[in-house]
């Protein structure tokens, strides 16, 4: 089937008793046993199986091309729960810019249990190779990152770590499976922050894990039980139905932000944009060939704080918030905001500076965006110098 079919209909069958043609929320904890140890249809205890999460397991397994889809309650739930396969002692390569909750998650957290991490720049194969040690078990791969767009190649990534006998796990949540299925390329695990595109409608947060293999998929099953951080029935249900849209939605953000990204790479105020959809962007071609689109993510970089300050402040249908991927177009500060987990020296390492300003581009009409942002670009300072 093609994918926005399947969007629309795997894992939704009409349910039998009514025929309703929309999964219900099964808003339940537990379920009747007929007798000792014979529960009616399978089904335990909600924490360890609920059918309005099956279906969306379901549909975002198919989605991703993979056999296995384990929902959890965010998307750092979800990463948790990978990192939970390891033991103490083992070593993660991971990209050095990944989503700051990543980063806090690895450095704070997981560190305190003994696992060990390395953050790379994994747009470069010979950095990931040298970052490669006795204990290393997986490479966490972001692409493209937040907020400066860097790229991996994975089928690069995904040979690398086949070679060495390690897991490639993709956080593909800029992209969406609409734009870029890892698993195809050769990952072995893709994560995704339901909270952003697929869901797409800002009224939730969770996360899903998607792979194929089924030994590992059965260690994750038994983590989500065992760990307990679950998705809710309606938090599944809103996923499964932003997902029907998700085709709509991408090619807009995407047709949106390729229109914006042009308009602010020509705009004298602006002294660096970071798309991958631009021809300037160091990696157009493998954005290119790996990905079917740019999708909607746009970092411009203004010069100064205060330029960074007046144009956030001065957007009127841009709204001054965190997160990303929702129909509406939202504009944040990755220095104070997304990335305030990590050190200040790391931060401008990575082009993380206090004047970098991230867009989330909606799927309103592109010229209502476009004016927003050239109006509010009359209230930054024209630049000395570019960068
Ligand atoms: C938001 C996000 C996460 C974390 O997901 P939550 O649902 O907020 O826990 C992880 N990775 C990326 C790329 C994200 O944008």
């Amino acid at each position: 089937m093609g994918f926005s079919t399947d969007a629309v209909h795997a894992g939704q069958e009409p349910e039998p008793r009514t025929g309703a043609v929309i999964p219900p929320i099964y808003q339940t904890s537990t379920y009747e046993q007929e007798g000792l140890g014979r529960p009616r249809a399978g089904y335990e205890y909600a924490r360890t199986q609920n059918p309005t999460r099956a279906a969306l397991e379901t549909n975002l397994a198919t989605l991703e091309a993979g056999k296995h889809a384990i929902a959890f309650a965010s998307g750092l739930a979800a990463i948790g729960s990978i990192l939970q396969l390891l033991q103490a002692g083992d070593h993660v390569v991971c990209t050095d810019n990944v989503y700051g909750g990543t980063y806090r998650l690895a450095d704070q957290v997981w560190r305190r249990f003994g696992l060990q991490f390395s953050f790379v720049d994994t747009s470069k194969q010979d950095a990931v190779a040298a970052a490669i040690a006795e204990r290393t078990r997986l490479i966490f791969v972001e692409t493209p990152t937040n907020p400066v767009l860097t790229l991996s190649d994975l089928t690069e990534l995904s040979r690398l770590a086949r070679e060495r006998n390690l897991l490639l796990v993709v956080d593909n949540t800029f992209m969406t499976p609409y734009l870029q299925r890892p698993l195809q390329l050769g990952a072995d695990i893709v994560v995704h922050s339901t909270t952003k595109y697929l869901n797409g409608h800002s009224d939730m947060v969770g996360g899903v894990v998607v792979l194929n293999d089924s030994e590992l998929a059965e260690r994750l099953r038994f983590l989500q039980n065992a760990a307990g951080a679950v998705p809710g029935p309606f938090d599944c249900w809103l996923v499964l139905r932003g997902v029907k849209t998700l085709a709509l939605r991408m090619m807009q953000h995407d047709r949106n932000a390729r229109e914006l990204a042009r308009v602010l790479a020509a705009h004298p105020k602006v002294q660096k944009v970071y798309y991958p959809g631009l021809a300037s962007h160091p990696q157009h071609e493998l954005a290119c060939r790996q990905a079917s689109g740019f999708g909607g993510m746009i970092s411009i970089e203004l010069g100064t704080l205060e330029n960074a300050k007046a144009f956030m402040e001065s957007l009127r249908l841009f709204l001054l918030a965190e997160s990303l991927g929702g129909v509406e177009s939202l504009v944040c500060h990755p220095a104070s905001m997304t990335h305030a987990a990590v050190p200040e020296e790391e931060r401008l390492r990575l082009g993380i500076t206090d004047s970098l300003v991230r867009l989330s581009v909606g799927i309103e009409d592109v010229e209502d965006l476009v004016r927003d942002v050239q109006d509010a670009l009359e209230h930054v300072q024209a630049a000395t110098t570019r960068v």
